[in-house]
């Protein structure tokens, strides 16, 4: 990844986590004296005892049923903010597979100095969006965060719920409800965040092999891709290491240790735990 695509990543990562932030101070202010409520009913009961347990998991019971709409109103208030996250990683994806596809195509040009094309029929950025590609993961995660708004509320109800049992469970008062809420949304963000990621090295690749293909389809330039391993996270995976300067094959594919097969690090078809958090390019070397 080039400076100007992480510096894009930084902007678009500011920007997540103030939308999630601003989404929890508005789901705590707008629902101040349903906390209270809440509050009253947990002040209802004695102190938390092993006895007492079965009694605060009916008071939980209550003020799930008789707080819905507040429920509701807060878990909408996150699906907006996901929603404009979506948006925003998306209109960031975008640009970073166009710069990419440019990237290669400088790369081949240089490559191939006086032999190259004369001139390059650049594909435009509607085209190049039409082909981003999405893994059936990020498509259910797109739609967790906002993009399918039935089901991404249906998951912030279930997120909301489990935290709103803990805090009444464990009476935690209106400090503990608002930690909660915050706590909830700092998750939300933390699953923007490793799409954007995750995304952002897929449409990175993905602009690469737009360039690539359109190099050898109009140009009948012939080219062998070469992984790059680059994974900067904690525990890189050691297969993908492995695929370190690894060629693909003749059919244009890469196969990985544990026999899955990729057009690129990050190809849709991989699978989720052979793509989440991975950090590998490739390069295109030309063939003459
Ligand atoms: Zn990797």
């Amino acid at each position: 990844m080039d400076a100007q695509t992480r510096n894009v990543l930084r902007n678009l990562d500011r920007f997540l986590q103030s939308t999630y932030k601003t989404a929890a101070n508005d789901a705590i202010r707008e629902n101040r004296q349903a906390l209270q409520r809440i509050v009253d009913y947990e002040e209802t009961d004695y102190s938390y005892t092993q006895d007492s347990r079965q009694r605060r998991e009916r008071i939980f019971q209550d003020v799930w049923r008789d707080e819905a709409t507040t429920f509701y109103a807060m878990a909408a208030i996150v699906v907006a903010a996901g929603l404009v996250a979506c948006k925003r990683i998306k209109n960031t994806n975008t640009a970073i597979l166009e710069r990419n596809y440019h990237l290669t195509i400088g790369s081949l040009q240089h490559q191939l100095g006086q032999d190259g094309p004369r001139w390059w029929n650049f594909l435009p950025r509607d085209e190049l969006q039409s082909r981003i590609q999405e893994s059936a993961f990020t498509k259910v995660s797109f739609n967790r965060l906002g993009f399918n708004s039935h089901k991404a509320k249906q998951y912030i109800m279930k997120r909301l719920q489990s935290q709103m049992m803990q805090s009444i469970l464990a009476n935690e008062g209106v400090d503990g409800l608002q930690a909660r809420i915050r706590r909830l949304t700092r998750s939300s963000y933390y699953d923007a965040r490793r799409i954007a990621r995750t995304e952002a090295m897929r449409c990175a690749n993905q602009g690469s092999y737009e360039a690539g293909e359109q190099a050898y389809r109009e140009y009948g330039i012939r080219t062998r891709k070469i992984w790059v391993h680059t994974d900067t996270a904690k525990n890189p995976r050691d297969d993908h290491r492995a695929m370190n300067g690894v060629a693909a094959g003749d059919d244009g594919y890469f196969v990985l240790p544990n026999e899955e097969r990729a057009l690129y690090p990050l190809d849709p078809n991989l699978s989720a735990e052979q793509s989440i958090h991975c950090s590998c390019t490739f390069y295109y070397e030309v063939i003459r």
